[in-house]
């Protein structure tokens, strides 16, 4: 059974016992900006989960990716990947414990067949200073499962993981632990403010007994060791009580919230304790063997390492994120280049990722349409990552080696203690100059064995405020017309989201009414009011007027008029309605001799002065997206490019 046929085989479990399959959510949490990435299932339904009643019912289930950078450093271990998926099931306020702990039982030894005897469980041991008692119920649930397979279901208090490492196993079959095994949003039941729901969970490991224990993580080996014989399936949440003013109560109703790694199911089902083995990772790998002729025996980090990172930035790219210097895009920028820094370990220094990109596509295609859909565009923005990354790569390598050389040049008998190896300030000139991320080179470096200063953090983060400080001088006074920034690529963006705009209300009719608008310097997004998706063609003829207007060279000036006077028989575009002053600035864009403007809008501008300039490098618009932005509302983010 291969884990296509797992994802497929859980959602029909949990459908015939009464849920409703819900599509993923993105990569991207749409409504929640505090986070960069969806890291679980229970993540995108957190709104349900407290409270809000869900459109398609008390029981949901589905498969949610995943992305979580956080685990970028146990990348090459043989069970964490940044980009995974959760196959989650969920009761708002409908069955509790005792279904979800024998369907959980039901689907892993009956539907995927894992041996039951190497299924170890925790439990939450309680906590007496929050006046939490122990989950006995969970695990009194567990304990019959145990004895109806004949297993002895022995109960062991671990209490704290350093005691874990010291006591091991022992024979146990359900363990007992703190804080591992309470949930709540603030990490710790003692930091819970009054009305926050939490609750005890259980989790379930699956036991690789031909992995030798590695005592460089203690003494002995106990379920949640991390030296991998142990392997966390997954984890049910038992959302049951609410911190009150005095003290816990169970809350009146209660949810279970379950998420399992779809990859380490499917490990587990191949009696594998590497993922990477697996239906959806393994051709990645073998693709890299024949691309560098190196195998995965010999190159198991660095190929762990590239086929995680571009499944994961396949993925962002799937989700519409773009390479770039900050945020998600930086993420994603991070981890393809720190994929093709680690194919210079297998051999391979020339452009690959066309070569690797279909290959996960393919994986994905048949049951993510989105991937089918995107799968052109994907490959082109991976690809030309590539190429942008190793035209700084060679030069990068050549400022790292001349400052790595010179660090270790100061270092010297006399010198020590004084400041040795490679500065911040290095650090900062690769980060900022060749594009180098900042890990990339700490890699680099603990490679090569070159030291970094002691200093090096403080320094770095000096250049970095220093810069920050410089480039908001520059910006200064913007968020005016709802622009980011000023720079030229602003300024473009802003001109061509006018240009776009009119251009849509020529398409699909005048109910279109800007509803948002959002540029940075490598993009445009714009919200706007149509009840429908704009099909292919609208969009081809939206993007054919816009580089029609660009190449006509419409000039752009603006001019102050009243308000009134400027919505009203003037008839300029605007849509804030009475928040407008007395006076507004409206910017016109027009042909050289035409009788009318083209586009005629109330904005603050900045604006490029012709929009000619839009066409600079041989460029011309181009739509990548249009979706849905909310009920009635379409986005579309479009570019300047020369492909
Ligand atoms: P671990 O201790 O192994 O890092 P976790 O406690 O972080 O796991 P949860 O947050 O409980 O995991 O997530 C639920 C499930 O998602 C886990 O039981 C596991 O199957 C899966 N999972 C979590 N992190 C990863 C990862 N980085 N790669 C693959 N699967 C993961
Ligand atoms: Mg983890």
């Amino acid at each position: 059974m291969n884990a296509q046929d797992i994802r497929a085989r859980y959602l029909a479990f949990f459908k015939n016992r009464g849920h409703a399959v819900i599509p993923r959510a993105k990569l991207i949490p749409e409504e929640d900006p505090t986070t960069l990435f969806t890291g679980s299932g229970m993540q995108p339904l957190i709104r349900y989960l407290l409270g809000e009643s869900h459109p398609a019912g008390t029981r949901l289930t589905d498969s949610q990716t995943c992305l979580r950078a956080q685990d970028i450093d146990e990348i090459g271990d043989n069970r964490h990947t940044t980009f995974f998926e959760m196959l989650g099931n969920w009761s708002l306020g409908d069955y509790s414990k005792q279904d979800q702990i024998n369907w959980f039982w039901e689907f892993i030894t009956k539907e995927i067949g894992l041996d039951p005897k190497r299924i170890f469980v925790s439990c939450f041991s309680g906590d007496e200073t929050a006046g939490i008692p122990k989950d006995t119920e969970s695990a009194e649930i567990w304990s019959s499962i145990f004895k109806s397979v004949n297993i002895d279901p022995k109960q062991v208090d671990i209490i704290s993981e350093e005691n874990g490492a010291k006591v091991g196993d022992q024979g146990g079959r359900i363990f007992f632990y703190g804080k591992k095994n309470w949930w709540c949003r603030a990490g710790d039941a003692s930091k819970m403010p009054v009305g926050e729901p939490g609750g005890p969970d259980t989790e379930m490991f699956y036991l690789f007994p031909d992995v030798a224990h590695d005592i460089s993580y203690g003494e002995h080996c106990h379920v949640n060791c991390d030296c991998g014989r142990y392997i966390e399936l997954g984890n049910s949440v038992f959302m049951e009580y609410i911190k009150t003013d005095n003290g816990f109560e169970k809350l009146p109703k209660q949810n279970v919230d379950y998420g399992g790694g779809l990859e380490r199911i499917a490990a587990a089902a191949l009696n594998s304790p590497d993922v990477y083995k697996i239906s959806v990772m393994w051709p990645i790998v073998q693709k890299l063997e024949k691309i560098s002729d190196k195998t995965y025996e010999t190159h198991t980090t660095s190929m762990r390492v590239i086929t995680d990172h571009l499944r994961a930035a396949t993925f962002l790219a799937v989700d519409g994120v773009t390479p770039s210097n900050k945020e998600q895009g930086y993420v994603m920028r991070r981890l393809l280049r720190r994929a093709i820094r680690f194919a210079f370990d297998l051999g391979v220094e020339q452009n690959f990722l066309q070569e690797i990109v279909p290959v996960i596509a393919d994986l994905y295609e048949n049951d993510f349409p989105e991937v089918k859909e995107q799968r052109e565009r994907v490959i082109e923005v991976l690809i030309k990552e590539e190429k942008v990354f190793r035209q700084t790569l060679r030069k990068g390598l050549r400022e790292f080696d001349k400052f790595a050389n010179s660090a270790k040049r100061t270092k010297t008998p006399e010198s020590e203690g004084i400041v040795t190896g490679m500065s911040g300030s290095d650090l900062f000139t690769l980060y900022d100059t060749y594009g180098f991320p900042l890990e990339l080179s700490a890699e680099e470096a603990f490679k090569q064995g070159v030291e970094l200063s002691k200093t090096w953090q403080e320094e770095f983060d000096a250049k970095m405020a220093e810069q920050r400080a410089r480039s908001q001088t520059a910006t200064k006074g913007t968020f005016k017309g709802g622009l980011g920034g000023q720079t030229i690529q602003h300024k473009k963006y802003h001109t061509a989201t006018h240009l776009m705009y009119q251009a849509l209300r020529d398409v699909l009719g005048n109910h279109v009414v800007q509803h948002g608008s959002n540029i940075t310097e490598e993009r445009l997004r714009f919200d706007f009011s149509h009840p429908e998706k704009v099909t292919p063609e609208e969009l081809k003829q939206v993007e054919d007027i816009v580089n029609e207007q660009i190449q006509k060279d419409l000039k752009v000036s603006f001019a102050e008029y009243p308000t009134e006077e400027a919505t009203g028989q003037l008839g300029a575009l605007g849509q804030f309605g009475d928040r407008y002053g007395d006076t507004v600035k409206v910017y016109k864009m027009i042909a050289d001799g035409a009788d009318k403007p083209f586009s005629f809008e109330i904005c603050g501008g900045p604006h490029v002065d012709h929009t000619l300039q839009l066409a600079e490098d041989n460029k011309h618009f181009k739509i990548i997206k249009e979706e849905s932005s909310s009920a009635g509302i379409r986005r579309i983010k479009a570019i300047l490019t020369a492909d």
